[in-house]
């Protein structure tokens, strides 16, 4: 059993588009999305579409609740919720359907799957420092959790249980009594200081995790936010990848 986990893909077609190019070549049994299918991006619609033809499991991010639940949007700043807006207006009444049914928290066997945190998965937690780790780790069943939300990269592992550090941020080998906390990243609008997309690999023979970054053309993503009026703030970050 190998599978893919992408997240965060924010609207951003020709990310998400390069990513499953990438995908396709490496031969996986299954894609699943960690949520925040849109916001921010210009195309909303054309990346719903995907995701539900391509991916077996998408859980819902904060930024698809937004678009149905006035209340998850007031969390945001003023930037997100122009985007939010946006997205409301140019989304299908289909593809808004499907944001709305998408589960909160999934997974089978060893793995979980979340948007943010398995620690009260619709408070929208960040899971930033080992502190934070600590109630994540005590929250989920089997070895492993995968997270997104914050755009960054970051492997945590809980030894026994008790030991709980950060031990990496693109791979890591599984292993008897070791538990895992993976942040995949982002596809859409990196933050870890490179504007390639991220995601990652699980190998379930090989009982490993690997994170992959794929070139992109932002420049044609930022060319479609500015037709679409989009702040110029979330334009500029998709090269810097911050
Ligand atoms: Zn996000």
């Amino acid at each position: 059993m190998r599978f893919a986990v992408i997240s965060d893909i924010h609207s951003n077609l020709e990310a998400l588009t390069a990513v499953l190019n990438d995908i396709d070549k490496r031969q996986v049994d299954e894609i699943i999305c960690l949520g925040d299918v849109v916001g921010y991006g210009p195309n909303p619609n054309e990346c719903i579409e995907l995701i539900r033809s391509n991916c077996s499991l998408c859980i819902k991010g904060n930024h698809d609740a937004a678009i149905s639940d006035r209340v998850v949007m007031e969390y945001f700043n003023v930037y997100a919720q122009v985007a939010v807006q946006f997205t409301r207006d140019v989304l299908d009444s289909d593809n808004m359907a499907y944001l709305a049914s998408l589960p909160l928290i999934g997974g089978k066997d060893q793995e979980t799957f979340v948007h943010a945190s398995p620690y009260d998965p619709d408070q929208w937690y960040y899971i930033t420092t080992e502190y934070h780790a600590i109630f994540a780790f005590a929250s989920f069943q089997g070895a492993r959790c995968y997270v997104g939300h914050s755009h960054i990269p970051k492997i945590f592992e809980a030894v026994e249980n008790k030991r709980i550090r950060e031990v990496s941020n693109n791979e890591v080998i599984f292993s008897e009594g070791h538990r895992h906390l993976i942040n995949v990243g982002s596809v859409g609008q990196p933050r870890d200081g490179d504007s390639r997309s991220a995601y990652g690999i699980v190998d379930l023979e090989r009982n490993d995790y690997q994170l992959i970054r794929v070139d992109y053309d932002y420049r044609k993503t930022q060319e479609r936010m500015k037709m679409n009026s989009l702040p110029e703030y979330l334009i500029n970050r998709l090269a810097l990848g911050n």
